[in-house]
Protein backbone atom coordinates (compact mmCIF):
# COMPACT_ATOMS: atom_id res chain seq x y z
CA UNK A 1 0.00 0.00 0.00
CA UNK A 2 1.23 3.22 -0.76
CA UNK A 3 1.60 5.65 1.74
CA UNK A 4 -0.25 8.83 2.21
CA UNK A 5 2.75 11.01 2.38
CA UNK A 6 4.39 9.00 -0.74
CA UNK A 7 0.93 9.28 -2.59
CA UNK A 8 1.02 13.18 -1.57
CA UNK A 9 4.66 13.70 -2.75
CA UNK A 10 4.35 12.03 -6.61
CA UNK A 11 0.43 13.50 -7.04
CA UNK A 12 2.53 16.97 -6.16
CA UNK A 13 5.49 16.19 -8.49
CA UNK A 14 2.82 15.21 -11.23
CA UNK A 15 0.80 18.34 -10.30
CA UNK A 16 3.80 20.28 -11.20
CA UNK A 17 4.08 18.80 -14.36
CA UNK A 18 0.78 19.17 -15.04
CA UNK A 19 1.04 23.15 -13.85
CA UNK A 20 3.46 23.75 -16.43
CA UNK A 21 1.45 22.04 -18.94
CA UNK A 22 -1.48 24.70 -17.75
CA UNK A 23 1.22 27.80 -18.74
CA UNK A 24 1.88 26.67 -22.15
CA UNK A 25 -1.47 24.95 -22.71
CA UNK A 26 -2.58 28.48 -22.06
CA UNK A 27 0.19 30.19 -23.84
CA UNK A 28 -0.35 28.46 -26.69
CA UNK A 29 -4.49 28.53 -26.94
CA UNK A 30 -3.98 32.18 -26.00
CA UNK A 31 -1.63 32.64 -29.16
CA UNK A 32 -4.08 31.15 -31.64
CA UNK A 33 -6.78 33.26 -30.28
CA UNK A 34 -4.68 36.20 -29.13
CA UNK A 35 -7.16 36.31 -26.05
CA UNK A 36 -5.64 38.49 -23.81
CA UNK A 37 -8.63 38.80 -21.08
CA UNK A 38 -9.03 35.53 -20.84
CA UNK A 39 -5.09 34.85 -19.89
CA UNK A 40 -4.96 37.79 -17.77
CA UNK A 41 -8.17 35.91 -16.12
CA UNK A 42 -5.98 32.56 -15.70
CA UNK A 43 -2.91 34.51 -13.72
CA UNK A 44 -5.15 35.91 -11.72
CA UNK A 45 -7.13 33.28 -10.96
CA UNK A 46 -3.55 31.60 -10.27
CA UNK A 47 -2.22 34.25 -8.25
CA UNK A 48 -5.40 34.37 -5.80
CA UNK A 49 -4.86 30.38 -5.66
CA UNK A 50 -1.07 30.55 -4.52
CA UNK A 51 -2.12 32.86 -2.18
CA UNK A 52 -4.67 30.55 -0.74
CA UNK A 53 -2.21 27.65 -0.56
CA UNK A 54 0.07 29.75 1.41
CA UNK A 55 -2.42 31.65 3.39
CA UNK A 56 -1.98 28.59 6.23
CA UNK A 57 1.62 29.52 6.16
CA UNK A 58 0.96 33.13 7.09
CA UNK A 59 -1.58 32.36 9.74
CA UNK A 60 0.58 32.92 12.85
CA UNK A 61 1.08 36.31 10.85
CA UNK A 62 -2.45 37.32 10.91
CA UNK A 63 -2.79 36.10 14.28
CA UNK A 64 0.67 38.17 15.53
CA UNK A 65 -1.65 41.31 13.92
CA UNK A 66 -4.85 39.88 16.22
CA UNK A 67 -6.50 38.34 13.06
CA UNK A 68 -8.97 35.44 14.81
CA UNK A 69 -9.45 32.00 13.40
CA UNK A 70 -12.40 33.06 12.36
CA UNK A 71 -11.69 35.99 9.87
CA UNK A 72 -8.89 34.03 8.94
CA UNK A 73 -10.97 31.43 7.76
CA UNK A 74 -13.35 33.31 6.03
CA UNK A 75 -10.81 35.50 3.96
CA UNK A 76 -9.59 31.93 3.02
CA UNK A 77 -13.08 31.29 1.90
CA UNK A 78 -12.94 34.91 -0.06
CA UNK A 79 -10.00 33.67 -1.76
CA UNK A 80 -11.66 30.73 -3.12
CA UNK A 81 -14.28 32.40 -3.89
CA UNK A 82 -12.47 34.71 -6.07
CA UNK A 83 -10.79 32.32 -7.47
CA UNK A 84 -13.44 30.18 -8.47
CA UNK A 85 -15.13 33.60 -9.90
CA UNK A 86 -12.27 34.34 -11.89
CA UNK A 87 -11.81 31.47 -13.17
CA UNK A 88 -15.38 30.85 -14.85
CA UNK A 89 -14.62 34.20 -16.05
CA UNK A 90 -11.81 32.58 -18.05
CA UNK A 91 -13.77 29.79 -18.78
CA UNK A 92 -16.21 31.43 -20.51
CA UNK A 93 -13.70 34.09 -22.08
CA UNK A 94 -11.97 31.34 -23.40
CA UNK A 95 -15.17 29.18 -25.02
CA UNK A 96 -17.30 32.51 -26.39
CA UNK A 97 -15.06 34.68 -26.20
CA UNK A 98 -17.26 36.98 -23.61
CA UNK A 99 -17.41 37.31 -20.01
CA UNK A 100 -19.56 34.52 -18.22
CA UNK A 101 -23.61 35.62 -17.63
CA UNK A 102 -23.30 38.20 -14.77
CA UNK A 103 -26.52 36.99 -13.40
CA UNK A 104 -25.83 33.68 -12.72
CA UNK A 105 -22.39 34.34 -11.59
CA UNK A 106 -23.95 36.98 -9.04
CA UNK A 107 -26.21 33.92 -7.82
CA UNK A 108 -22.93 31.79 -7.27
CA UNK A 109 -20.98 34.61 -5.71
CA UNK A 110 -24.12 35.59 -2.90
CA UNK A 111 -24.88 31.66 -2.62
CA UNK A 112 -21.12 31.45 -1.69
CA UNK A 113 -20.69 34.07 0.36
CA UNK A 114 -24.14 33.60 2.51
CA UNK A 115 -22.93 29.61 2.83
CA UNK A 116 -19.62 30.87 4.00
CA UNK A 117 -21.15 33.44 6.54
CA UNK A 118 -23.65 30.92 7.69
CA UNK A 119 -20.63 28.21 8.24
CA UNK A 120 -17.95 30.56 9.54
CA UNK A 121 -19.73 32.93 12.05
CA UNK A 122 -23.72 31.99 12.52
CA UNK A 123 -23.15 27.91 12.74
CA UNK A 124 -19.04 27.69 12.11
CA UNK A 125 -18.15 24.34 11.67
CA UNK A 126 -14.52 24.29 10.43
CA UNK A 127 -14.60 21.51 8.18
CA UNK A 128 -17.59 22.32 6.77
CA UNK A 129 -15.28 26.21 5.69
CA UNK A 130 -12.44 23.63 4.46
CA UNK A 131 -14.85 21.76 2.16
CA UNK A 132 -16.80 24.84 0.96
CA UNK A 133 -13.14 26.14 0.06
CA UNK A 134 -12.90 23.15 -1.93
CA UNK A 135 -16.11 23.28 -3.63
CA UNK A 136 -15.23 26.64 -4.76
CA UNK A 137 -11.91 25.90 -6.63
CA UNK A 138 -13.29 22.86 -7.95
CA UNK A 139 -16.30 24.66 -9.41
CA UNK A 140 -13.72 27.14 -11.12
CA UNK A 141 -11.46 24.42 -12.62
CA UNK A 142 -14.68 22.28 -14.11
CA UNK A 143 -15.60 25.18 -15.84
CA UNK A 144 -12.21 25.42 -17.17
CA UNK A 145 -12.28 21.71 -17.85
CA UNK A 146 -15.58 21.74 -19.80
CA UNK A 147 -15.02 25.04 -21.55
CA UNK A 148 -11.62 24.00 -22.84
CA UNK A 149 -12.90 20.51 -23.58
CA UNK A 150 -15.77 21.59 -26.02
CA UNK A 151 -13.19 24.26 -27.74
CA UNK A 152 -11.03 21.38 -28.22
CA UNK A 153 -13.78 19.13 -29.71
CA UNK A 154 -15.04 22.13 -31.90
CA UNK A 155 -11.70 23.43 -32.75
CA UNK A 156 -9.23 21.07 -32.15
CA UNK A 157 -6.40 23.03 -31.31
CA UNK A 158 -2.85 22.05 -29.93
CA UNK A 159 -3.32 24.62 -27.10
CA UNK A 160 -6.65 23.67 -25.74
CA UNK A 161 -5.84 19.99 -25.57
CA UNK A 162 -3.19 20.33 -23.49
CA UNK A 163 -4.77 23.09 -21.41
CA UNK A 164 -7.74 20.15 -21.05
CA UNK A 165 -5.27 17.73 -20.08
CA UNK A 166 -3.65 19.88 -17.54
CA UNK A 167 -7.00 21.43 -15.97
CA UNK A 168 -8.61 18.27 -16.18
CA UNK A 169 -5.32 16.91 -14.05
CA UNK A 170 -5.89 20.00 -11.39
CA UNK A 171 -9.65 18.97 -11.59
CA UNK A 172 -8.65 15.28 -10.22
CA UNK A 173 -5.83 16.71 -7.60
CA UNK A 174 -8.70 18.93 -6.01
CA UNK A 175 -10.94 16.13 -5.67
CA UNK A 176 -8.47 14.08 -4.38
CA UNK A 177 -7.55 16.73 -2.47
CA UNK A 178 -10.65 17.61 -0.80
CA UNK A 179 -11.30 13.36 0.21
CA UNK A 180 -8.40 12.29 0.86
CA UNK A 181 -6.01 15.07 2.56
CA UNK A 182 -8.96 17.83 3.35
CA UNK A 183 -6.79 19.60 5.84
CA UNK A 184 -4.01 20.10 3.00
CA UNK A 185 -5.83 20.07 -0.07
CA UNK A 186 -3.75 22.63 -2.23
CA UNK A 187 -0.57 22.33 -0.46
CA UNK A 188 1.04 23.10 -3.59
CA UNK A 189 4.88 22.38 -3.77
CA UNK A 190 7.12 24.89 -5.40
CA UNK A 191 6.65 23.21 -8.95
CA UNK A 192 3.10 25.02 -8.69
CA UNK A 193 4.37 28.20 -8.32
CA UNK A 194 6.10 27.77 -12.07
CA UNK A 195 2.74 28.20 -14.10
CA UNK A 196 2.03 31.08 -11.98
CA UNK A 197 5.50 32.64 -13.66
CA UNK A 198 4.67 30.90 -17.13
CA UNK A 199 1.57 32.89 -17.37
CA UNK A 200 3.37 35.91 -16.55
CA UNK A 201 6.34 35.37 -19.16
CA UNK A 202 3.13 34.51 -21.53
CA UNK A 203 1.10 37.99 -20.76
CA UNK A 204 5.09 39.11 -22.00
CA UNK A 205 5.73 36.93 -24.91
CA UNK A 206 2.02 37.46 -25.85
CA UNK A 207 2.10 41.17 -25.74
CA UNK A 208 5.59 41.36 -27.37
CA UNK A 209 4.58 38.70 -30.04
CA UNK A 210 1.06 40.96 -30.70
CA UNK A 211 3.05 44.17 -31.06
CA UNK A 212 5.83 42.72 -33.37
CA UNK A 213 2.60 40.93 -35.14
CA UNK A 214 0.73 44.14 -35.95
CA UNK A 215 4.24 45.64 -36.58
CA UNK A 216 4.56 42.97 -39.08
CA UNK A 217 0.82 43.19 -40.79
CA UNK A 218 1.62 46.89 -40.79
CA UNK A 219 4.84 46.59 -43.06
CA UNK A 220 3.63 43.75 -45.00
CA UNK A 221 0.51 46.67 -45.56
CA UNK A 222 2.65 49.41 -46.80
CA UNK A 223 4.93 46.60 -48.76
CA UNK A 224 1.23 45.57 -50.42
CA UNK A 225 0.09 49.26 -51.21
CA UNK A 226 3.41 50.24 -52.32
CA UNK A 227 3.60 47.33 -54.51
CA UNK A 228 -0.14 48.14 -55.63
CA UNK A 229 0.91 51.74 -56.66
CA UNK A 230 3.88 50.32 -58.57
CA UNK A 231 1.60 48.51 -60.83
CA UNK A 232 -0.65 50.60 -61.28
CA UNK A 233 2.14 53.27 -61.92
CA UNK A 234 3.87 50.68 -64.57
CA UNK A 235 0.82 50.50 -66.47
CA UNK A 236 -0.72 53.73 -66.68
CA UNK A 237 -0.49 54.91 -70.55
CA UNK A 238 1.48 58.53 -69.19
CA UNK A 239 4.84 58.59 -68.05
CA UNK A 240 5.15 58.55 -64.41
CA UNK A 241 7.85 59.47 -62.19
CA UNK A 242 8.29 59.98 -58.24
CA UNK A 243 11.88 61.78 -56.97
CA UNK A 244 12.52 62.26 -53.62
CA UNK A 245 11.70 65.71 -52.83
CA UNK A 246 14.98 66.29 -50.87
CA UNK A 247 17.96 65.36 -53.39
CA UNK A 248 15.68 64.43 -56.73
CA UNK A 249 16.90 61.43 -57.10
CA UNK A 250 14.95 58.70 -58.70
CA UNK A 251 12.45 56.47 -56.56
CA UNK A 252 10.60 55.25 -59.14
CA UNK A 253 9.60 55.15 -62.68
CA UNK A 254 7.30 53.37 -64.90
CA UNK A 255 7.58 51.81 -68.59
CA UNK A 256 6.48 54.53 -70.71
CA UNK A 257 9.12 56.76 -68.55
CA UNK A 258 11.62 54.10 -68.96
CA UNK A 259 11.04 54.30 -73.26
CA UNK A 260 10.83 58.24 -73.11
CA UNK A 261 13.62 59.37 -70.62
CA UNK A 262 16.21 56.56 -71.84
CA UNK A 263 16.65 55.69 -68.41
CA UNK A 264 16.72 51.83 -67.58
CA UNK A 265 14.72 51.08 -64.02
CA UNK A 266 18.22 49.49 -62.98
CA UNK A 267 19.81 52.88 -62.99
CA UNK A 268 17.24 54.36 -60.80
CA UNK A 269 19.74 55.18 -58.29
CA UNK A 270 22.30 57.19 -60.39
CA UNK A 271 19.78 59.25 -61.53
CA UNK A 272 18.54 62.83 -60.65
CA UNK A 273 15.47 63.92 -61.93
CA UNK A 274 17.92 67.13 -62.71
CA UNK A 275 19.51 65.08 -65.75
CA UNK A 276 16.15 65.20 -67.45
CA UNK A 277 16.17 69.43 -67.56
CA UNK A 278 17.68 70.85 -70.27
CA UNK A 279 16.28 74.59 -69.89
CA UNK A 280 17.88 76.43 -66.27
CA UNK A 281 15.09 79.49 -66.58
CA UNK A 282 12.18 76.47 -67.65
CA UNK A 283 13.55 74.52 -64.05
CA UNK A 284 13.81 76.85 -62.11
CA UNK A 285 10.29 78.33 -63.52
CA UNK A 286 8.66 74.75 -62.41
CA UNK A 287 10.18 74.44 -58.80
CA UNK A 288 9.05 77.97 -58.12
CA UNK A 289 5.69 77.35 -58.95
CA UNK A 290 5.87 73.87 -56.94
CA UNK A 291 7.30 75.59 -54.16
CA UNK A 292 4.77 78.53 -53.99
CA UNK A 293 1.30 75.54 -54.84
CA UNK A 294 2.64 72.28 -53.66
CA UNK A 295 1.20 71.12 -57.18
CA UNK A 296 1.68 72.03 -60.51
CA UNK A 297 -0.93 71.10 -63.56
CA UNK A 298 -0.36 71.17 -67.16
CA UNK A 299 3.28 72.89 -67.53
CA UNK A 300 5.28 72.58 -70.00
CA UNK A 301 8.76 71.06 -69.64
CA UNK A 302 11.35 70.95 -71.64
CA UNK A 303 13.31 67.68 -70.87
CA UNK A 304 16.00 65.41 -72.79
CA UNK A 305 16.54 61.93 -73.47
CA UNK A 306 19.40 60.17 -71.54
CA UNK A 307 20.45 57.76 -74.50
CA UNK A 308 20.27 60.59 -77.62
CA UNK A 309 20.00 63.43 -75.13
CA UNK A 310 17.62 65.38 -78.00
CA UNK A 311 15.56 68.00 -75.96
CA UNK A 312 11.69 67.67 -76.43
CA UNK A 313 8.75 69.31 -74.77
CA UNK A 314 6.27 67.30 -72.03
CA UNK A 315 3.27 69.00 -70.66
CA UNK A 316 3.76 67.99 -66.63
CA UNK A 317 1.23 67.55 -63.53
CA UNK A 318 3.32 67.32 -60.69
CA UNK A 319 2.11 66.50 -56.66
CA UNK A 320 3.95 66.81 -53.65
CA UNK A 321 3.40 63.44 -51.84
CA UNK A 322 4.54 61.06 -49.29
CA UNK A 323 6.32 57.86 -50.88
CA UNK A 324 7.93 54.82 -48.56
CA UNK A 325 8.00 57.13 -45.58
CA UNK A 326 9.96 60.07 -47.52
CA UNK A 327 8.88 63.16 -48.87
CA UNK A 328 8.25 62.58 -52.95
CA UNK A 329 7.26 64.29 -56.04
CA UNK A 330 4.81 62.26 -58.39
CA UNK A 331 4.96 63.52 -62.03
CA UNK A 332 2.69 62.31 -64.61
CA UNK A 333 3.85 63.55 -68.13
CA UNK A 334 2.37 64.30 -71.91
CA UNK A 335 4.11 64.36 -74.48
CA UNK A 336 3.25 67.49 -76.45
CA UNK A 337 5.89 67.65 -78.75
CA UNK A 338 3.63 67.89 -81.83
CA UNK A 339 1.53 70.48 -80.10
CA UNK A 340 4.82 72.56 -79.28
CA UNK A 341 5.64 72.24 -83.53
CA UNK A 342 2.70 73.22 -84.17
CA UNK A 343 2.82 75.99 -82.07
CA UNK A 344 6.55 77.07 -83.11
CA UNK A 345 5.42 76.83 -86.65
CA UNK A 346 2.49 78.87 -86.18
CA UNK A 347 5.10 81.54 -84.46
CA UNK A 348 7.19 81.04 -86.94
CA UNK A 349 4.59 81.52 -89.54
CA UNK A 350 3.93 84.86 -87.61
CA UNK A 351 7.50 86.40 -86.97
CA UNK A 352 9.82 84.81 -89.71
CA UNK A 353 9.61 85.79 -93.38
CA UNK A 354 8.42 82.76 -95.47
CA UNK A 355 10.68 83.13 -98.55
CA UNK A 356 14.31 83.63 -96.48
CA UNK A 357 13.08 82.42 -92.97
CA UNK A 358 14.78 85.43 -91.72
CA UNK A 359 13.11 86.88 -88.67
CA UNK A 360 10.28 89.47 -90.04
CA UNK A 361 10.07 93.18 -89.12
CA UNK A 362 6.80 92.35 -87.12
CA UNK A 363 9.78 90.11 -84.64
CA UNK A 364 12.52 92.81 -84.87
CA UNK A 365 10.42 95.56 -83.62
CA UNK A 366 8.55 93.80 -81.25
CA UNK A 367 11.56 92.15 -79.73
CA UNK A 368 14.56 94.46 -80.53
CA UNK A 369 13.43 96.75 -77.79
CA UNK A 370 13.78 94.61 -75.26
CA UNK A 371 16.97 93.10 -76.43
CA UNK A 372 18.20 96.79 -76.05
CA UNK A 373 17.30 96.72 -72.63
CA UNK A 374 19.09 93.95 -71.37
CA UNK A 375 22.09 95.49 -73.04
CA UNK A 376 21.67 99.09 -70.95
CA UNK A 377 21.27 97.17 -67.85
CA UNK A 378 24.26 95.36 -68.63
CA UNK A 379 26.21 98.38 -69.47
CA UNK A 380 27.00 96.65 -72.92
CA UNK A 381 26.83 98.47 -76.39
CA UNK A 382 25.29 96.77 -79.16
CA UNK A 383 25.46 97.83 -82.94
CA UNK A 384 22.97 97.70 -86.27
CA UNK A 385 24.13 96.61 -89.96
CA UNK A 386 21.84 97.84 -92.35
CA UNK A 387 22.25 95.40 -95.52
CA UNK A 388 21.29 95.99 -99.01
CA UNK A 389 22.12 94.03 -102.49
CA UNK A 390 23.43 96.20 -104.47
CA UNK A 391 21.54 96.40 -108.22
CA UNK A 392 19.38 93.97 -107.34
CA UNK A 393 16.48 95.17 -109.86
CA UNK A 394 19.41 94.04 -112.41
CA UNK A 395 19.27 90.36 -111.02
CA UNK A 396 15.43 90.03 -111.34
CA UNK A 397 15.24 91.23 -115.19
CA UNK A 398 18.65 89.38 -116.01
CA UNK A 399 18.15 85.89 -114.21
CA UNK A 400 14.07 86.65 -113.66
CA UNK A 401 12.73 86.54 -109.90
CA UNK A 402 12.95 82.98 -109.37
CA UNK A 403 16.57 83.40 -109.15
CA UNK A 404 16.57 86.78 -107.18
CA UNK A 405 14.35 84.67 -104.39
CA UNK A 406 17.19 82.44 -104.27
CA UNK A 407 19.53 85.15 -104.22
CA UNK A 408 17.47 86.30 -101.45
CA UNK A 409 17.55 83.24 -99.23
CA UNK A 410 21.03 82.67 -99.67
CA UNK A 411 21.87 86.30 -98.69
CA UNK A 412 19.96 85.37 -95.58
CA UNK A 413 21.68 82.01 -95.27
CA UNK A 414 25.02 83.95 -95.54
CA UNK A 415 23.68 86.02 -92.98
CA UNK A 416 23.45 83.71 -90.05
CA UNK A 417 25.92 81.33 -90.53
CA UNK A 418 28.45 84.14 -90.01
CA UNK A 419 26.94 85.57 -87.12
CA UNK A 420 26.45 84.47 -83.42
CA UNK A 421 23.49 83.03 -82.11
CA UNK A 422 21.93 86.02 -80.41
CA UNK A 423 22.60 88.07 -83.10
CA UNK A 424 19.13 88.74 -84.89
CA UNK A 425 18.91 89.21 -88.47
CA UNK A 426 15.61 90.25 -90.09
CA UNK A 427 14.34 91.08 -93.08
CA UNK A 428 13.30 94.84 -93.15
CA UNK A 429 12.14 95.39 -97.08
CA UNK A 430 12.53 93.74 -100.47
CA UNK A 431 16.29 92.90 -100.36
CA UNK A 432 17.22 94.51 -97.15
CA UNK A 433 18.10 93.10 -93.86
CA UNK A 434 18.87 94.76 -90.73
CA UNK A 435 21.08 93.19 -87.94
CA UNK A 436 21.10 93.72 -84.57
CA UNK A 437 24.58 92.74 -82.98
CA UNK A 438 24.67 91.94 -79.35
CA UNK A 439 27.30 93.42 -76.96
CA UNK A 440 29.24 94.66 -79.72
CA UNK A 441 31.09 98.44 -80.12
CA UNK A 442 31.83 100.11 -83.35
CA UNK A 443 34.90 99.10 -84.12
CA UNK A 444 33.79 95.20 -83.83
CA UNK A 445 30.48 96.42 -85.93
CA UNK A 446 32.52 97.35 -88.63
CA UNK A 447 34.54 93.45 -88.53
CA UNK A 448 31.35 92.28 -88.72
CA UNK A 449 29.98 94.05 -91.42
CA UNK A 450 33.23 93.51 -93.81
CA UNK A 451 33.04 89.94 -92.88
CA UNK A 452 29.84 89.22 -94.22
CA UNK A 453 30.28 91.84 -97.16
CA UNK A 454 33.09 89.79 -97.93
CA UNK A 455 31.51 86.11 -97.53
CA UNK A 456 28.60 87.53 -99.85
CA UNK A 457 30.82 88.61 -102.27
CA UNK A 458 32.62 85.86 -102.42
CA UNK A 459 29.54 83.04 -102.55
CA UNK A 460 28.15 82.16 -106.05
CA UNK A 461 24.85 81.53 -106.41
CA UNK A 462 23.48 79.18 -109.09
CA UNK A 463 20.59 81.08 -111.28
CA UNK A 464 18.08 79.34 -112.99
CA UNK A 465 19.14 79.01 -116.06
CA UNK A 466 22.33 77.42 -113.97
CA UNK A 467 24.42 80.12 -114.71
CA UNK A 468 27.05 81.00 -111.39
CA UNK A 469 26.18 84.60 -110.07
CA UNK A 470 27.81 86.42 -107.61
CA UNK A 471 26.28 89.60 -105.89
CA UNK A 472 27.37 92.33 -103.95
CA UNK A 473 26.16 94.26 -100.65
CA UNK A 474 26.68 97.82 -99.28
CA UNK A 475 26.18 97.37 -95.69
CA UNK A 476 25.65 100.12 -93.33
CA UNK A 477 26.71 100.27 -89.56
CA UNK A 478 25.69 102.44 -86.12
CA UNK A 479 26.69 101.32 -82.91
CA UNK A 480 24.87 102.61 -79.36
CA UNK A 481 28.16 104.29 -77.84
CA UNK A 482 26.55 107.74 -78.69
CA UNK A 483 22.48 106.99 -78.45
CA UNK A 484 20.81 103.62 -77.53
CA UNK A 485 17.97 105.42 -79.45
CA UNK A 486 16.47 102.27 -81.81
CA UNK A 487 14.83 105.23 -83.54
CA UNK A 488 17.79 107.37 -83.97
CA UNK A 489 19.76 104.82 -84.97
CA UNK A 490 17.85 103.12 -87.63
CA UNK A 491 17.84 106.82 -89.12
CA UNK A 492 21.46 106.44 -88.85
CA UNK A 493 21.92 103.39 -90.42
CA UNK A 494 20.13 103.53 -92.94
CA UNK A 495 22.19 107.11 -93.90
CA UNK A 496 25.21 105.14 -93.24
CA UNK A 497 23.78 102.22 -95.68
CA UNK A 498 23.05 105.21 -98.56
CA UNK A 499 26.81 106.31 -97.81
CA UNK A 500 28.18 103.12 -99.22
CA UNK A 501 25.76 102.99 -101.89
CA UNK A 502 26.99 106.29 -102.71
CA UNK A 503 30.61 105.62 -102.23
CA UNK A 504 30.41 103.09 -105.10
CA UNK A 505 28.16 99.89 -103.99
CA UNK A 506 30.06 96.38 -102.38
CA UNK A 507 31.12 98.39 -99.16
CA UNK A 508 30.76 98.99 -95.90
CA UNK A 509 30.27 102.41 -94.18
CA UNK A 510 29.75 103.76 -91.00
CA UNK A 511 27.60 106.47 -90.28
CA UNK A 512 29.56 109.86 -90.22
CA UNK A 513 27.32 113.05 -89.27
CA UNK A 514 29.33 115.05 -91.79
CA UNK A 515 29.29 112.82 -94.61
CA UNK A 516 25.87 112.37 -94.46
CA UNK A 517 24.83 115.79 -93.92
CA UNK A 518 26.14 116.60 -97.52
CA UNK A 519 24.34 113.70 -99.37
CA UNK A 520 21.14 114.40 -97.33
CA UNK A 521 19.33 116.26 -100.49
CA UNK A 522 19.66 113.03 -102.33
CA UNK A 523 18.86 110.62 -99.06
CA UNK A 524 14.86 111.24 -99.90
CA UNK A 525 15.58 109.97 -103.29
CA UNK A 526 17.24 106.91 -102.04
CA UNK A 527 14.66 105.77 -99.83
CA UNK A 528 11.77 105.71 -102.90
CA UNK A 529 13.12 102.00 -103.71
CA UNK A 530 11.08 99.70 -106.10
CA UNK A 531 9.51 97.12 -104.14
CA UNK A 532 9.23 93.41 -105.47
CA UNK A 533 4.71 92.87 -105.96
CA UNK A 534 5.36 90.39 -102.92
CA UNK A 535 6.08 93.56 -100.83
CA UNK A 536 3.88 96.07 -102.54
CA UNK A 537 1.07 95.51 -99.73
CA UNK A 538 3.27 96.22 -96.82
CA UNK A 539 4.92 98.93 -98.53
CA UNK A 540 3.92 101.64 -96.20
CA UNK A 541 4.93 99.66 -93.10
CA UNK A 542 7.88 97.70 -94.56
CA UNK A 543 9.58 100.48 -96.86
CA UNK A 544 10.36 102.65 -94.95
CA UNK A 545 12.66 102.05 -92.50
CA UNK A 546 11.69 105.05 -90.37
CA UNK A 547 7.81 105.26 -90.25
CA UNK A 548 7.05 103.20 -87.96
CA UNK A 549 9.59 104.52 -85.27
CA UNK A 550 8.59 108.43 -85.22
CA UNK A 551 6.55 108.52 -82.25
CA UNK A 552 8.93 105.75 -80.42
CA UNK A 553 10.82 106.76 -77.82
CA UNK A 554 12.99 104.15 -76.45
P1 LIG B 1 20.64 99.55 -105.23
O1 LIG B 1 21.97 98.99 -105.38
O2 LIG B 1 20.53 100.99 -105.30
O3 LIG B 1 19.98 98.99 -103.98
O4 LIG B 1 19.81 98.97 -106.42
P2 LIG B 1 18.62 97.99 -106.34
O5 LIG B 1 18.27 97.58 -107.73
O6 LIG B 1 18.93 96.88 -105.44
O7 LIG B 1 17.57 98.84 -105.68
P3 LIG B 1 16.07 98.97 -105.87
O8 LIG B 1 15.51 99.35 -104.57
O9 LIG B 1 15.85 99.87 -107.02
O10 LIG B 1 15.53 97.55 -106.28
C1 LIG B 1 15.17 96.57 -105.32
C2 LIG B 1 14.62 95.49 -106.10
O11 LIG B 1 14.44 94.33 -105.29
C3 LIG B 1 13.28 95.79 -106.65
C4 LIG B 1 12.45 94.56 -106.39
O12 LIG B 1 11.86 94.04 -107.56
C5 LIG B 1 13.38 93.58 -105.85
N1 LIG B 1 12.74 92.75 -104.85
C6 LIG B 1 12.22 93.16 -103.70
N2 LIG B 1 11.72 92.08 -103.03
C7 LIG B 1 11.92 90.99 -103.79
C8 LIG B 1 11.65 89.60 -103.62
O13 LIG B 1 11.08 89.15 -102.66
N3 LIG B 1 12.05 88.76 -104.61
C9 LIG B 1 12.68 89.21 -105.71
N4 LIG B 1 13.05 88.35 -106.62
N5 LIG B 1 12.95 90.51 -105.89
C10 LIG B 1 12.59 91.41 -104.95
MG1 LIG C 1 16.88 98.39 -101.41
MG1 LIG D 1 19.32 97.27 -103.45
Amino acid sequence: MLSASVFYSFYNILFGVCAVLLGVGSVLSVRENNNFKSLLLFVCGGFTLIFTTYLPVFDHLLYKIGLSHTYIAFLQALVALATSVLWINAAAELYNGQPANREAVTLYISLGLTTCVYYIFIEPNPEQTDYLNGVFTLVGVTFLLVSSLLYVSENRTLGYAILSFSIFMLFTKILVAIYFFRYNWLNLNVFNWLWIYVFALAVFLIKYGAIKNELQKSWSNIDKLNQQINNMVDLSPFPIIISRLTDNKLLLINNKSVDLFGIGKKDLNYNKLDNFFVDENNRLQFFALLKQNHEVEDFDLMVCNLINSSPFWLSVSAKIIEYNNEMALYMAFQDITLRKERENTLKNQADKDPLTMAWNRRYFEKNVPEYIKKCIKKSQNFALLLIDADKFKNVNDTFGHKTGDRVLIELAEICRNSLRKDDLVARFGGEEFVVFLNNTDTKSACSVAERLRQNIAETLIKAENDEKINITVSIGVVASEKTASLEILLRQVDDAMYLAKHNGRNQVALYDEEAVKGLKHNRKKSLQRNIHPVFQNEESEEISLLDSYDNKIL
